[in-house]
This record gives structure tokens, sequence and C-alpha cells, in this order.
């Protein structure tokens, strides 16, 4: 076994309200499981068994095509549930160089929320949104089913996860309502570490 489901780095119900105890226990313990289980699966008896899960996915064409899609999908959903975990927390203020960066690329706060809300409530399907580092510019990108920045070049810095999944349960169909919640769990720490470690 290479790859491990490591714990939340905080209780189930941390995030309450706004995001629900329910919902954390089902997308931690069987949905990020999954994606784990399957990716181990996947490499097993490989010669990549024993690479991590980011490195796999910054270079795609290197995977022998007849594991590609599942080190895509499982690899993906591996690293993009891990790092959603760790930029969640409440009530941490947006300051530091990412609030100066933010404030610069995208004139002001609340122009940043308003693009990022509409690109997490507008995404068609499952996917997730970003605000990454692209050559040290900040963009606000999509991706679809469990796909990674990292694929792209492209350095994750923030995200949200819109499957129906990290939501439903309280949301229902309310996606819109969910990202408006997610303002209030994002760990503005950590995304200011994630940006200065990504500006290098
Ligand atoms: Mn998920």
């Amino acid at each position: 076994m290479t790859h491990k489901l490591e714990p939340l780095p905080y209780a189930y119900d941390a995030l309450e309200p706004y995001i629900d105890e329910a919902t954390m226990r089902i997308h931690h313990d069987k949905h990020h499981q999954a994606y784990v289980d399957k990716l181990n699966a996947a490499v097993h008896g490989t010669e990549l068994e024993n690479k991590n899960a980011e490195e796999l996915l910054i270079d795609l064409n290197a995977i022998p095509e007849k594991i590609r899609t599942a080190v895509r999908n499982h690899g993906g959903g591996t690293v993009n549930h891990n790092f959603f975990w760790h930029v969640m927390k409440k009530d941490v203020p947006l300051r530091g160089e990412i609030a100066k960066a933010i404030e610069k690329t995208f004139d002001n706060t609340d122009k940043f929320k308003e693009q990022f809300s509409a690109a997490a409530t507008n995404h068609f399907g499952s996917g997730w949104a970003w605000l990454v580092l692209n050559n040290d510019v900040l963009e606000i990108v999509t991706t679809s089913n469990q796909d990674s920045p990292l694929s792209i070049g492209k350095t994750p810095l923030l995200t949200i996860d819109v499957w129906e999944h990290s939501y439903y349960l309280k949301y229902q169909n309310k996606r819109a309502d969910y990202v408006q919640a997610f303002w209030n769990v994002i760990d503005w720490y950590k995304v200011n570490d994630n940006f200065l470690k990504a500006k290098k």
C-alpha cells in the first residue's frame, strides 16, 4: 500500500454549520478513501508504485497508457481532496502577501470573490474551482472530474470541490449556497503559505 488516506486535520464537525459533519464523514471516509484505494490498485506491481501521487499527475504522459486514465482520475481524487481538506478552517481573515496579490490581480477582494464564486457555481457537472499560480500570475480556473491543475503546469493555492457529493446532503441542488458558505471556511493562512512556496 503506497498511498494512504490521512485523517482530516480537524474534527468532522469543525466546519459546521457551513459544511456539515455528515457530509465531511462520507466525503473523507468513503469518497476520498475510494480514490486512494483505486489509485493503489492502479499502480500496484508497476514501476510507479513508489512515486508520490503529485509526481504522477505532473507528467501524465509518462504514465503507461493502460493505467493513465485510472491514475488521472484516482490520483487526482487522492491529491485534490488532500489539498482541499488543508485549505479549510473557520474564521481565518484574508491577509498577508496573498491578500496584496489578489487585490493587485483582481482590483479588489470583492471582485475576486465574485469571479471565483461564478467559476465554482457555473462549472458544468463535477469538478473543482481553483485559485492557481501560473508563471507567477494568479488565475481562477476550473477542472472537470478529478483533473488537477498540476497536470497543466499550474500550482494550486486554493480550491473548492463542486462535485455534488461535497454539498448535496445539506444544500441539495443549491450549489450557489454552498459556494457562498465556503467563504467562511477558507484557511487564508494556509493559502498564503501555498502562495509564498509557489512564488519562490
Ligand atoms: Mn469530493
